[in-house]
């Protein structure tokens, strides 16, 4: 059905509601999986991201007198076309960022779901009305009438390994608010964001309220986040990205979803199959692609041995292969990932971690890999690979547990795995992340659950109220009247 979008391979941005060229110059995007040519993006220029902002920017005050329900209906359509074509994005998708084929079709039905619950909380929003006599020594003739009003235009960046869901997760809460959206997908993933967008635009999307702007995230990203027409920056990717923009975006407020370090801490009475089985599918899902993988056991020294044992088990049943076989581990996104991913393992043999299974590599292929007896001299302790390999760190207790994992510069989540509930909530609260699952692996969603990082993990509150409440603001009215 999206065949439009490319013109003899060449695919375009939505702009002003059409599907325009860039005039000068254009990325080739491979398969990471065989090197296939999928096609080619534009690499926009300056003076074009110049007219896309302005073009998004004259469409906001149109999209935002809309009436909420008129919004909300547009998305549920949105919703709805994705679902129909779950299959052709999900194979777009699949190909485009190598991940196995079935993750990928879910990964466009759960954006459906994400996109319809958006709507609906939009649609429930409510403004609220506070009087001044409850506050003390105020005189007693005001009210406040607080509504939220959008904030303009946002600039939505995301990272590869969600092409679809992660800029649905920016592109939906702030369309339902009364926004206008600026895309600016991943190289390795701009195809299956550019059928996001075509999604919205069949949906009825009046022209200019989406706008992508493709090109080399080192090229225009300085140029796009300081641009003057950009009023909110929500970005996920790289902590080492994420500094850099909130270092240079200057007044503008920014949601940033950056990387991680997720540790599982696994207590002596843990049940170590139900561990096991979710370590594995939590590390090796996406050959580890994903910033709530599992990155680190922390396991109690006393079941280590048991419990890398039925770790090594649940790895052997992991399908390692191409994406279109919907294998769990598949090909890294480039070679530069998995040559860094290689970098860590060499790094932990020569500093002397027990290999148990792994370490071989076809091209960027890494098959899962398990290290036990990783210790913190060891930059697999301490450096997110994005990749399918696992340390494990002993520990002697929980306490110990909790002092590794707060070492880290990063906070997403964290795991505890116990049958001891008291336990549970000692470990819970005194870990610094943004959330911590009781015998449960790390994971975003569902998606109106909040979701947030701490230290190097992020700042501000995603989820869908809360990505709907970043990207709108309360707008006061105060009526002044005669108490007498
Ligand atoms: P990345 O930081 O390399 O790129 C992310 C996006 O930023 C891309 O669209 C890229 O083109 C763009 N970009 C690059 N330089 C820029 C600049 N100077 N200004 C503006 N934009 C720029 O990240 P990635 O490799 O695509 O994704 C992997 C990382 O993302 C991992 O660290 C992972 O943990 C993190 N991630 C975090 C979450 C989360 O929700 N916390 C989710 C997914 C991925």
């Amino acid at each position: 059905m999206f065949e439009y979008i490319a013109e003899n391979g060449s695919y375009r941005n939505l702009y002003r509601g059409e599907w325009a060229h860039g005039h000068s110059g254009a990325i080739t995007v491979k398969a990471p999986a065989d090197g296939t040519v999928l096609g080619t993006i534009p690499s926009l220029q300056k003076d074009e991201i110049d007219l896309y902002l302005q073009s998004a920017r004259d469409a906001q005050k149109i999209w935002a007198a809309k009436p909420v329900n008129e919004r909300a209906r547009i998305l549920r359509k949105a919703a709805q076309i994705l679902d129909e074509n779950a299959d052709e994005i999900g194979g777009v998708l699949s190909e485009e960022i190598s991940k196995g084929l079935s993750s990928a079709v879910g990964e466009v039905r759960r954006t459906a779901d994400f996109i319809r619950f958006t709507a609906d909380q939009g649609e429930l929003a409510e403004g609220r009305s506070v009087g001044s006599e409850n506050f003390p020594h105020f005189q007693k003739d005001k009210i406040s009438v607080v509504t939220r009003v959008p904030l303009g235009v946002v600039l939505a960046i995301s990272p590869f390994n969600y092409p679809i869901n992660l800029a649905a997760s920016k592109v939906a809460p702030a369309l339902i608010a009364g926004n206008s959206v600026i895309l600016k997908p991943p190289t390795s993933g701009a195809i299956s964001g550019l059928h996001l967008a075509a999604a919205f635009k069949e949906a009825g999307l009046p022209d200019g309220v989406l706008t992508t702007v493709t090109g080399r995230g080192s090229e225009i990203g300085d140029y796009l986040v300081t641009h003057p027409l950009v009023d909110f920056i929500n970005f996920t990717g790289s902590s080492a990205v994420g500094k850099h923009i909130a270092e240079i975006a200057g007044m503008v407020p920014l949601l940033m979803e950056l990387g991680g370090k997720d540790a599982a801490i696994i207590l002596r009475d843990a049940d170590l199959d139900l561990a096991a089985r979710l370590i594995v599918s939590g590390a090796y899902g996406y050959s580890g692609q994903r910033c709530t993988a599992v990155k680190r056991v922390l396991a109690e020294d006393d079941i280590a041995d048991e419990l890398a044992g039925k770790i090594v088990e649940q790895i052997g049943r992991l399908r390692v292969g191409q994406p279109r076989e919907s294998a769990d581990v598949t090909p890294l996104i480039n070679t530069h990932a998995a040559d860094y991913v290689q970098e860590l393992i060499d790094d932990a043999l020569a500093k002397g971690a027990k290999l148990l299974i792994g370490k071989k590599r076809e091209g960027n292929l890494l098959y899962p890999t398990l290290f036990d007896h990783v210790t913190t001299d060891m930059r697999l302790a301490w450096e997110e690979p994005f990749g399918p390999v696992l340390p494990i760190i002993r520990i002697r207790d929980a306490d110990e547990g909790i002092a590794i994992s707060n070492r880290s510069e990063y906070g997403l989540q964290g795991a505890v795995f116990t049958k001891d509930i008291n336990k549970a909530f000692y470990v819970a609260s005194r870990l610094d992340v943004g959330t911590v699952q009781i015998n449960g692996k790390p994971e975003r969603g569902p998606d109106h659950f909040p979701f947030l990082g701490v230290k190097s993990s992020g700042m501000g509150t995603q989820g869908i109220r809360y990505s709907i409440e970043a990207m709108s603001r309360p707008k006061v009215i105060v009526i002044n009247f005669q108490n007498s």
